[in-house]
């Protein structure tokens, strides 16, 4: 599940995890954990949060991968915000092909920006995520573009990509989304 900040990814891969009852493993998550906990990955992490960049691939990578082989993801996941660019998306695929495994779907939920940056800003006063602040979510908005964005020609060459409009109503957008992959 990829999309850029604000567009609501969080809420709806927690919901498909629920529905398809499958894990639900989202990247910004393990990374909040380990800052929460100050591991060494925590506070290499907590570096790049707070400027809105990526964390390095190497240890996204592994932390992903790692999670991947806990046993309540044995039965599938719903990835949310991982990959986020082509590196991971490649990493992804080939450590599945070595599991004869594969991604079944990349969802896009889309979002005009003057909505992300709406609910960025009110996400910012209700739940006081520093990286929601303006000038960091600019920052996050910019690498979503530049980075994250590739990751379309990457899943629809692929025939993998479903779009959806995440700017409609939370169920509305949840019942398409599972419409939309049979979930
Ligand atoms: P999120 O909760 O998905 O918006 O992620 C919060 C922050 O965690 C991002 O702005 C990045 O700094 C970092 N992060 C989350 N997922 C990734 C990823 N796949 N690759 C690199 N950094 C990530």
């Amino acid at each position: 599940m990829f999309g850029p900040p604000g567009a609501g990814k969080g809420t709806q891969a927690v919901r498909l995890a629920q529905r398809a009852k499958v894990a639900h493993i989202a990247s910004g998550d393990l990374f909040r954990e380990n800052v929460g906990s100050d591991t060494e990955l925590g506070r290499l992490a907590k570096t790049y949060m707070d400027r809105g960049d990526l964390v390095p691939d190497e240890v996204t990578i592994r932390m992903v991968l790692d999670r991947m082989d806990r046993a309540d993801a044995a039965g599938g996941y719903v990835l949310d915000g991982f990959p986020r660019n082509e590196v991971q998306a490649a990493a992804l695929d080939d450590a599945l092909s070595g599991r004869g495994e594969t991604i079944e779907y990349a969802i896009l939920l889309e979002c005009q920006r003057e909505e992300l940056l709406r609910r960025l800003v009110g996400r910012a006063k209700a739940e006081g995520r520093a990286d929601d602040a303006p000038e960091v979510a600019d920052e996050r908005l910019r690498v979503y573009d530049e980075q994250t964005m590739p990751l379309v020609n990457y899943y629809e060459s692929q025939g993998k990509l479903r779009r959806l409009n995440g700017e409609q109503p939370m169920d509305c957008v949840t019942d398409n989304l599972c419409e939309a992959i049979g979930a």
